[in-house]
This record gives C-alpha cells, structure tokens and sequence, in this order.
C-alpha cells in the first residue's frame, strides 16, 4: 500500500501532479478546502455581512463551488442560482436536480430561472434571429449566452440583496484568461480579471472566483469524491466556443504536463505583479456611462450597451416577414 504524502497514515488515492505528492481523500478534500478558504482571506472575497449569489450551472466547477462554500461559510448568507440557457437538448431537469439535491443536504436556498422568463429570449432565439437576418458574421452562441447570464445574475443579485455573484472558473480558466488579454494588449480587461478589481458602476455586483488556485484536474476529482454525476453532455453550441481560448488551453495543457505546477505558479506570479496597477486603476474611478436604453452601464464610448444591441437583433428578425 502506498500512503497519503501528507497524513502518512491513510492510503494514497489520488495524485497530485502540480505538488508531485500523492494524497487520500481526506487530505485532498483539507488542502482544497484550506486553498480556497487562503484565496478567499488573500482577496478579501467575502467578508462579514456579505450575502453570496452562487451561479451554478450543473458542471463539475460550479458544484465543487457550491460544496465548498457552504462548507466554509454560513448558509444563510448563499444563495444558489440555476439559469436555463433555452439550448434545446441540452438544458436537462436532472442537472437542476443535482444542484437541489446539493442546496437540500446544506440547507440553502436555490433560485431556478430561464433566460426567457428573466429577459424574454434564450439562447436558441438569438441563434434563429441571426439565421433568419442572415447576418453575414454571426456572433457566437456563447457570445449571448455571456452577455445575457451576466445581465440575469447581476438583476437577481440586486433583486435578492446578495452583495458579491461566486462562480466556479478554476485555475485553468482563468489562467487563460489573463493570457488572452496579455495577447491582445488589453490592459483595461487585463486589470479587470484581477481579483482586487471593483466593479465600475454601484448597480454591478461585484464578482468572485474562490476556485481561482484550484485546477481543473481537481475540481474533477472534488466532485468525483463527493459522487456528484455532474453534466457530462457538451453544449451543443461547443463548436462555436473562442478559438483563441480553445488553443491557449490546449498550450497551456501541455505546458503543465511537461512542468507540472507552472499553472499555479504562473497565476501566483500575474496576480502579484498586476496588483499594483489595480490599486492604480481603481484611484482614477472610471465611471460608466449608462445606456440610453436600459439604463445599465456601459462600455466606455457606448451610448447602447452590448446586451440591448444583441435584444435589437432579435426584435429585428421578429418584424421580418411582418412588415412584408
Ligand atoms: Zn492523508
Ligand atoms: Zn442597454
């Protein structure tokens, strides 16, 4: 038998490749819980009084979230929150289930919405729309999917009085993410994927990532260990997913495979050096304008804002044929 490198007592189950050691389970699920409780204290994600609107979505990353934070926090103070995309064979009744199951056992409360109901159109609809218009480059699916859950999980949060939205993107993803905006030069998103960063409106609810430190492979197993069948069919839309993130992942793979650990090194490292443009930024308090149509904030120069301009194509699909 070979035991934990941790306990020195229990058998080894699982390896973790970015700390070459081989732990059990009970040591893998302490060093998740304790990393992400360190990310949470090092960010100030959380603190006293605050009331935590968790985006679930039924993936493995976001359940993981959910376990954690509940193990970590008082209960009271979450509230899950399940959107329905409106993707048609791909939004199942069992994945909203697992996540009631997990709310139950912890007694939390589990909001369920849809797209549709929130803001009168799903995914599905805006893709019609497009077709319909025949827009020349069409934006992707995942394009409205974004725009449109940021919009809904910012209303419910002001709505039900949560004062920070939690979601599950892990060491992985947000890696990616700070790539992505070094490639592109963009400072302004570059400061903004920093955890310190503050919303630039009073009505966005600022957002948090506590699974920021954990990597992928192990929110697997996280969810694996506590017998989460969390969703396993693709969005059928996965094709259309950014193909600058699809190959900066898959670099970033075999990056990690060959040098395990330079993931977290990688993020420990940005998130250090970029903290002091943070506090910089955040000095000068850019304020958003609003837009002329909704009323929300909006991108700096804009007069409509991104999620009315999205709205006004599929308004003007649902006149085509009317007006003759
Ligand atoms: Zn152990
Ligand atoms: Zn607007």
């Amino acid at each position: 038998m070979i035991t934990c490198d941790i306990c020195k007592a229990r058998p080894a189950q699982f390896l973790q490749h970015h700390a070459k050691r081989r732990v059990c389970k009970t040591c893998f699920e302490n060093d998740i819980l304790s990393r992400v409780k360190d990310t949470i204290k090092r960010f100030n994600m959380i603190s006293e009084g605050d009331k935590v609107l968790v985006a679930v979505s039924g993936g493995k990353d976001s359940l993981t979230l959910l376990d954690i934070l509940a193990n970590l926090m008082d209960n009271n103070k979450i509230v899950a929150l399940s959107i329905v995309e409106g993707i048609s064979g791909y939004n199942r009744e069992e994945d909203v289930a697992l996540v009631r199951h997990i709310t139950r056992m912890h007694g939390i409360d589990h909001l369920v919405v849809t797209l549709k109901d929130i803001i009168g159109y799903g995914v599905d609809d805006f893709m019609h729309a497009q077709q319909k218009l025949k827009v020349r480059s069409p934006l992707s699916a995942c394009t409205f999917c974004g725009i449109a859950r940021r919009r809904v999980m910012n209303s419910i949060a002001r709505e039900i009085g949560a004062t920070k939205i939690a979601t599950g993107h892990n060491l992985d993803d947000e890696v990616q993410t700070y790539i992505i905006n070094i490639l592109r030069g963009d400072i302004v998103r570059l400061i903004q994927s920093h955890p310190l960063s503050a919303p630039h409106a009073p009505s966005l609810i600022k957002r948090i990532k506590p699974l920021r430190y954990v990597y992928e492979y192990e929110t697997t197993i996280y969810a694996y260990i506590k017998g989460f069948h969390f969703q396993d069919t693709e969005c059928p839309y996965i094709n259309q997913r950014p193909t600058l993130r699809a190959k900066i992942r898959s670099m970033l793979i075999e990056i990690e495979s060959k040098a395990p650990g330079t993931l977290l090194n990688l993020i420990t490292y940005l998130d250090t050096v970029i903290e002091p443009l943070v506090l910089k930024y955040q000095k000068e308090s850019i304020t958003l304008p609003q837009c002329t149509k909704c009323g929300e904030p909006t991108s700096p120069k804009r007069t409509v804002c991104k999620f009315c301009t999205l709205v006004d194509l599929i308004l003007q699909a649902s006149r085509v044929g009317k007006d003759g």
